[in-house]
């Protein structure tokens, strides 16, 4: 079995961009199985010369299910407790919303570490960025913008010495 890292986060964030450039497909190894765990993707996150990791895009915080309510709560703390390290995904443009607060406080009382990814970066001032989010508590704050490959390799070097 590889360790696996949880994506998590808001609609829209960028988890499943965040998801595809770490597996670097949409091919067999992401699917959906649908039922049991709707909503949930697996994958492998695999370099050279590096330990290979599994990946779950919780992806279900969306739409009339929106917030952590329900079916898609179960879901996304299933894979919150079956991951070696959660990954949460925000959004660089926008700064903290109140159902980024809602998935903080939720994460506070699982009592489980996390690092902090701050998508969409790209031509953003990246400090004045990350500085919305300092009071998240973040393990690790690792800015990327996932649509362009930015910070991908960096954030791969901070999972793996986690796992
Ligand atoms: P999810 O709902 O969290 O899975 O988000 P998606 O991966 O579906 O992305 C939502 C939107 O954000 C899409 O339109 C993406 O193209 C866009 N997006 C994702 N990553 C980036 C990025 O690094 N920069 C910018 N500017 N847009 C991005
Ligand atoms: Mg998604």
């Amino acid at each position: 079995m590889l360790p696996l890292v949880a994506l998590v986060g808001r609609p829209n964030v960028g988890k499943s961009t965040l998801f595809n450039a770490l597996t670097r497909s949409r091919d067999a190894l992401v699917h959906d199985e649908p039922g049991v765990t709707r909503d949930r993707h697996y994958g492998v996150c695999r370099r050279e010369g590096m330990r290979p990791f599994g990946l779950v895009d919780t992806g279900g915080l969306s739409g009339e299910e929106e917030g952590l309510a329900g079916a898609t709560a179960r879901q996304a703390r299933a894979a919150v407790e079956e991951a070696e390290l959660v990954l949460f995904v925000v959004d660089g443009r926008e700064g903290p919303s109140s159902l980024d607060e809602e998935i903080l406080a939720w994460l506070r009382r699982s009592g489980r570490g996390f690092f902090l990814v701050v998508n969409k970066t790209d031509g953003i001032d990246i400090a004045a960025a990350l500085a919305e989010y300092a009071r998240f508590g973040a393990t690790k704050v690792i800015p990327v913008a996932a649509a362009h490959q930015r910070g991908v390799p960096e954030l791969i070097d901070a999972i793996v010495p986690e796992l």
